[in-house]
């Protein structure tokens, strides 16, 4: 049994809030440990939406997933945080100031104080539930995510689902795809005011087809290449959809994982209920923040994980020093402080 890594934080999850709780640690020279069962940092702005735009970060009129993570990554840059990645965290036991942390990968890591990034937990998309699907998925003929939109050039690209990803992935798909339908199976899409609006547009133009009110039923192809996806209406009427890309947008599954089973309180939709003023859970010394926290007025958007970053971090400062106080400074007082942590 090798040695455990020790730091001062542990923080489990490598998305936005994780990442940005990296940065307030270290402006407050405590040593962290980032740890995401994704091979790469950015959570859901990296793995789901990289090249989608979010338009409220406070200061940035338009910044897409990807580069929002790259900024994140230069703004701890100075601290060089640790990380552990494409590894589960699976267990977490002992008590404020002192928790241990175990991954799927055998890591043994001691903490003082831990702060629960999760986001959904180990998320998945939701697979419809479609014959050979397997196969089809393996070729990439049907995917959850988009990651780069050029590999979806020159292709008749299926799009499923009425919300969000699936009206703003159409839009920012029809001008690299050779076309595009649109199947929902009510009338309906549930997304913004102005995305809604450009659908009909595109759809007006004959950019994007909606196909409505239709569900997915079966895949036509042979060896994983697609040909076409039929869909049938609410009374059986079939359609055959000539098409080589299936994005079916049906949401996430969320499911904590092991989180569940750390002894915390858990509420409605696998969340974790926290303090307001602290972000602290149930469980002293452990913090809660993003998306996986909630108490009465939480938003799930990333600039209100950001301020429970900051929360957190004050709150453990006095666990990781419990013989000074902090004096509360602006960043520019001091300015970012040397890096705390061998890379
Ligand atoms: P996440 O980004 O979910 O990251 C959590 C990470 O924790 C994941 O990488 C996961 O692998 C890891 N993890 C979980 N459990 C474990 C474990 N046991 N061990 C190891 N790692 C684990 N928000 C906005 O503010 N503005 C927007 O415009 C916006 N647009 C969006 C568009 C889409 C399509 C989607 C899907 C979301 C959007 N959001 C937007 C929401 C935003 O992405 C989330 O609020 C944000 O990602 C939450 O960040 P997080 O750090 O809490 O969690």
């Amino acid at each position: 049994d090798t040695a455990p890594l020790e730091v001062d934080v542990a923080i489990v999850g490598a998305g936005p809030c994780g990442l940005f709780a990296a940065f307030q640690c270290g402006m407050l020279r405590m040593r962290t440990v980032l740890l995401d069962a994704l091979d790469e940092v950015g959570g859901q702005c990296a793995a789901l939406y990289p090249e989608k735009p979010i338009y409220d970060i406070p200061a940035c009129p338009s910044v897409e997933g990807g580069e929002l993570v790259r900024r994140l990554e230069e703004q701890i840059a100075p601290f060089a945080v640790l990380r552990r990645l494409g590894r589960r965290v699976t267990a977490l036991e002992g008590r404020r100031g002192d928790f241990t942390l175990r991954t799927d990968l055998g890591d043994r890591i001691r903490a003082r104080a831990v702060i629960i990034a999760a986001g959904a937990g180990a998320f998945g998309p939701n697979r419809p539930p479609l014959d050979g699907l397997d196969a089809f998925e393996r070729t990439g003929a049907v995917q959850y995510y988009v990651r780069r939109r050029e590999d979806f050039r020159g292709r008749t690209v299926v799009i499923a689902g009425g919300g969000d990803s699936a009206v703003d992935w159409a839009l920012s798909l029809r001008d690299v795809a050779a076309r595009i339908f649109l199947v929902h199976r009510r009338d309906r899409f549930r997304a913004a005011p102005e995305s809604l609006r450009q659908l009909d547009e595109a759809a007006a133009g004959g950019r994007i087809e909606k196909v409505v009110p239709f569900q997915l039923h079966g895949l036509r192809g042979e060896n994983g290449a697609l040909s076409a996806v039929r869909v049938a209406d609410l009374d059986g009427n079939l359609r055959e959809l000539e098409a080589d890309r299936l994005l079916p947008f049906f949401g996430l599954s969320t499911d904590l994982g092991p989180i569940a089973e750390w002894g915390l309180e858990t509420g409605l939709h696998n969340q974790i209920p926290v303090t307001a003023a602290t972000a602290e859970t149930s469980l002293p010394g452990v913090f809660a923040i993003g998306d996986v926290a909630t108490y009465p007025g939480k938003l799930k958007l990333i600039l209100q994980g950001f301020s429970e970053a900051a929360m957190a971090a004050h709150a453990i400062h006095p666990i990781v020093n419990p013989d000074t106080a902090l004096h509360f400074e602006y960043s520019t007082s001091k300015g970012v402080p040397a890096a705390t942590v061998p890379a």
